[in-house]
């Protein structure tokens, strides 16, 4: 099987498979080769690795050494990792028990298994889990190289999303001032500060807010993150305005906020809108609204971006809008 490979030089392996295991890029299924002076460090998310490397699809060989799930049930589960968390999504109860055996007793480095026991709900956009092995609901999961500390049971986070926050970080450039309006622990707000912007990050949930502010400490970034707990209607009235760039991450209801969110842009400012939509007309009622919100300003959808399928039918999508007033 072909499989993504990082290559470099054979003498620079070492630093180089250091840089992608502190980012979590490594593929511990792989074995790491040498051919013709060049080395190949196989690669779980290709997308992820900094443009500086060169990626090549190489047919290299499974590490024997490892267990996984598959090999002890002889069926391939679906499962996200997050940390050393591992998320199911079984509606079979012995299934998901079943499963759950299956990947303690493999070679993954997993301290909890928990399946998923309600859909996201309230404000603070959190699920309910089944603790099907271990106990703690906390972990700390990295991301493009910032780590979050977390705990699933108490506040909202997907890491399934990593690909589209890094997508929007990107574009942010330092000395920016970005406001977050719907922060969790910090995914968004976290590394926009480490690109050199001041970020306020605002969250309903407090123990969201703890949380980002402890992942600030822990990503050295705390002296450029303001986090603001509170409904974020209330709060913005005591938040100066002129946000060069503004996160609206509450895809089922931002078009209620886009009122507050006019009223921190600053001239010129860039909006992350997401939205779920019909497949139908999936940007159409957000651009709509936003168009009325933001009535004096000239706007410009620069990006349209399907982030992922949400419901049958339903999308989750993203517009990326310049306002200039
Ligand atoms: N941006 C984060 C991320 O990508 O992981 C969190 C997104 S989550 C979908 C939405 C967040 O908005 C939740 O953490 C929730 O607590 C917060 N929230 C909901 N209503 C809010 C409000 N009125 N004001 C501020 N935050 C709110």
């Amino acid at each position: 099987m072909q499989i993504p490979c990082v290559r470099v030089a054979r003498e620079d392996g070492e630093r180089t498979r250091e840089r992608l295991a502190e980012r979590d890029l490594l593929d511990h299924d792989h074995e790491i080769t040498v051919v013709d002076g060049w080395l190949y460090a196989p690669v779980v998310d290709p997308d992820a690795v900094p443009e500086k490397y060169t990626i090549e699809e190489r047919d290299v060989p499974t590490r024997e050494t490892q267990t996984m799930p598959a090999d002890l049930l002889g069926f391939d589960p679906s499962y996200e990792r997050l940390g050393d968390i591992v998320l199911l999504r079984e509606d079979d109860h012995e299934r998901a028990r079943r499963i759950a055996d299956a990947v303690m007793d493999s070679s993954i480095p997993v301290k909890t298994v928990l399946n998923r026991a309600s859909k996201i709900e309230g404000e603070f956009r959190t699920r309910e889990w089944d603790v099907l092995a271990g106990e703690s609901t906390e972990t700390i999961h990295r991301e493009y190289g910032c780590a979050f500390a977390l705990d699933v049971a108490e506040v909202y986070f997907s890491p399934r999303l990593a690909t589209e926050r890094h997508r929007v970080i990107q574009q942010a450039a330092a000395d920016e001032r970005i406001v977050d309006m719907f922060a969790g622990v910090g995914p968004f707000a976290i590394p926009f500060a480490g690109r050199g912007a001041d970020v306020i990050a605002v969250d309903r949930n407090p123990v969201a807010i703890e949380y980002l502010r402890e992942n600030a400490r822990r990503n050295d970034v705390a002296e450029r993150i303001e986090a603001i707990e509170g409904d974020v209607r209330e709060v913005a009235t005591g938040i100066e305005g002129g946000a060069d760039r503004i996160v609206m991450n509450l895809p089922h209801s931002a078009d209620a906020f886009l009122d507050t969110a006019i009223d921190l842009a600053g001239e010129e400012c860039v909006l992350h809108y997401y939205d779920i939509q019909h497949e139908d007309d999936p940007y159409g009622p957000g651009e709509r609204a936003i168009r009325v919100a933001a009535e004096g300003y000239e706007v410009s959808v620069e990006t349209k971006h399907t982030v992922r399928s949400y419901a049958p039918h339903e999308l989750n999508v993203c517009l990326d809008v310049r306002l200039r007033a």
